[in-house]
Parts: C-alpha cells; sequence; structure tokens
C-alpha cells in the first residue's frame, strides 16, 4: 500500500506517464515503463482521458505496471464526464487487474460538452467521486492539489477549503500540480496544513526539456514562471541540446531543495521520457 510507504518515513519517488493514443504504440510504452522501473519508483501513475472514452488503455498500462513489474500502480479515473454505471465498469476493469490504487479526479470539461451537461453531471466534485470510490470500493485513494489554486477557484483560501472535503471524503494522500517556484509549494503547504490537511503531498516537477514544450505546460497548467526559467529558455531556447541539459539542471535543482526541505514525495512528470528520468534520478540519489 502506498500510504504505508509514507508513514515508514522515507520521501517516495514516483512518476507519471500517458498511456498510448493507438494500439500498436503499447509495445514501445512496455518499454518505457521497463526501463522506468529501473529506477525503483514508489509507485508510477496512469493518466485518464477527461471524458473517460480512452479508460481501457489507462487499465492497460497500469495493469502491466502492477502485474508485470511489480510497482503500485496509481490508475487516474475523471468523472466529469461519467455517471455511476461508468464508474463501476471502469474499477470492476481495474479491480480485475489487480490495481486498488486509485487518483481520483473530476477532471476538465471536454469541449463536446453543453453547459447543461456539464452542469448537470453526476458526480460535481472529486471529493463526490472519492466519497463514492470510498464506500463502494476498497481501493486506496488519492487526489490531486494545487499549489497556485485551482484555475476555476476564486482563491487559495477557497480551494484549500474544498481540498479539506476531499481528503475527508477518503483520500489517503495527494499529488500537486506542477511547479516550477519551490517558494509557492513551501507557501501551499503551510496554508494546507493549517487548513487541517495533514495527509502526505507530493510534489510534482516536470522536467522542461524545450522551450515549445514550456509554452504547452504553462498553458495546460497554468503554472507561473520563475524569471530564473524565463530566462533560461531565453538563453537556450534554440540550442535543443543546451535547453534539455539546463531544462533537467533545473528540475534536479528543485527536486534537491524539496528533498532538503524532508517534503513527503517527489512525483516527476516524466512525459514517457525515460533517459531525461534516469538523468534525474541518477543526480538526485
Ligand atoms: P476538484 O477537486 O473537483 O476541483 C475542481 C474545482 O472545483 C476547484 O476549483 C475546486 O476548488 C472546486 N471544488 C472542489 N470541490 C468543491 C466543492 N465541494 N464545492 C465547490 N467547489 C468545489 N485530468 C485528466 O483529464 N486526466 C488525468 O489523468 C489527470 N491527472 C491529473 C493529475 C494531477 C496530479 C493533477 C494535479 C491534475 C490532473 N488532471 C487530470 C487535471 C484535472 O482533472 C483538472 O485540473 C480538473 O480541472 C480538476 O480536477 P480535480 O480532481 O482537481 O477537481
Amino acid at each position: 500500500m502506498i500510504k504505508e510507504l509514507f508513514s515508514e518515513n522515507k520521501q517516495l519517488l514516483s512518476f507519471e506517464v500517458f498511456p498510448p493514443k493507438k494500439e500498436e504504440e503499447f509495445a514501445n510504452a512496455f518499454l518505457v515503463l521497463d526501463s522506468l522501473a529501473g529506477l525503483q519508483p514508489d509507485f508510477i501513475s496512469v493518466t485518464y482521458g477527461a471524458g473517460g472514452s480512452k479508460s481501457k488503455k489507462t487499465v492497460e498500462i497500469a495493469s502491466y505496471i502492477q502485474n508485470n513489474l511489480k510497482i503500485n500502480a496509481l490508475a487516474h479515473m475523471t468523472c466529469v464526464g461519467s455517471g455511476k454505471e461508468d464508474i463501476d465498469a471502469v474499477t470492476a476493469q481495474l479491480k480485475e487487474a489487480n490495481v486498488n490504487h486509485v487518483l481520483a479526479l473530476r477532471g476538465d470539461r471536454p469541449s463536446y460538452m453543453s453547459d447543461e451537461q456539464f452542469n448537470s453531471r453526476h458526480f460535481p466534485h472529486a471529493s463526490d467521486l472519492t466519497g463514492y470510490l470510498n464506500s463502494s470500493t476498497d481501493f486506496h485513494i488519492a487526489g490531486a492539489c494545487y499549489p497556485e489554486k485551482h484555475y476555476e477557484a476564486k482563491d487559495l483560501d477557497s480551494d484549500l477549503l474544498h481540498l479539506k472535503k476531499k481528503c475527508d471524503a477518503g483520500a489517503e494522500f495527494l499529488i500537486t500540480q506542477l511547479f516550477f517556484d519551490n517558494q509557492v509549494y513551501y507557501g501551499f503547504l503551510d496554508k494546507a496544513r493549517s487548513t487541517g490537511i495533514s495527509l502526505p503531498i507530493c510534489a510534482g516537477i516536470m522536467p522542461i526539456t524545450s522551450a515549445k514544450q514550456l509554452g504547452t505546460t504553462v498553458s495546460l497548467s497554468g503554472s507561473s514562471v520563475p524569471k530564473k526559467l524565463a530566462d533560461l529558455i531565453a538563453t537556450y531556447g534554440d540550442d535543443p541540446a543546451e535547453m534539455r541539459k539546463a531544462g533537467i539542471d533545473y528540475a534536479i535543482e528543485q527536486i534537491l531543495d524539496l528533498k532538503a526541505h524532508h517534503v513527503d514525495g517527489i512525483h516527476i512528470y516524466t512525459m514517457n521520457k525515460p533517459k531525461v528520468a534516469r538523468e534525474i534520478v541518477s543526480a538526485i540519489k
């Protein structure tokens, strides 16, 4: 169980991967996972399409992690486009695959969803999905949190009150949205603790290896870019090899500082790039 690893008082190391889009890409995805497994993470999480349409791919990758690699698999699950029956169906597939850890998410509103559909969704928030899974399954449940607040939240205080509901509904640990400024994370942690959130919180780090990736990442996550990282892009953005090295060094520096601050865990958004993950892990061990 992942939650027991936290109580062993070690800093966890975990990775996030995404499932391949096409069937013919699975063989390569398994090679990526084999390579990541060699870095001995405490768990590997697998993303899920917002509307749930690609859930079988998440289950297949999570099953490989759990059963072939014998590493804890954390399957993401979103509920924005799902009713109870959809969630029960994915639950049954995960159970059959011996996957027992789920990251319960609301998910972003898919572009095809009308206002009416969005406003009448069965599970309004991730805390509702967490409560449902907690009462209807024996899954170990994790939740997402946002050091710079979720983009829909009025402010961080109200976002944290909502996060507290997710914890009270049965989450066992949390993983943050990626961030590039550790000071933002430390401020968030202080506020979370004073809101009564005592669960372990893994810090989400994404290595940026190209200027283009930073642009996409910032527009998807809303994370702010500190001057130091912006300067790296300005200096090395046109030189792919130097940019890759500078981006990896930036992530390593962030992680070493987080480890020195005794964070509960480091969760690396690997973007399915095992070589980048390997360079980081060998530098931080
Ligand atoms: P919630 O916790 O429900 O929060 C969403 C908003 O609702 C927030 O503004 C919150 O303050 C508010 N809120 C929450 N509860 C209440 C309440 N009771 N009353 C009023 N307001 C409330 N997306 C995917 O599609 N697939 C993935 O695999 C995926 N993985 C992710 C992994 C991590 C670690 C993170 C941080 C995000 C991930 N996402 C993923 C993105 C996520 O689905 C979106 O950020 C989504 O918009 C919010 O999901 P949530 O679970 O945080 O929602």
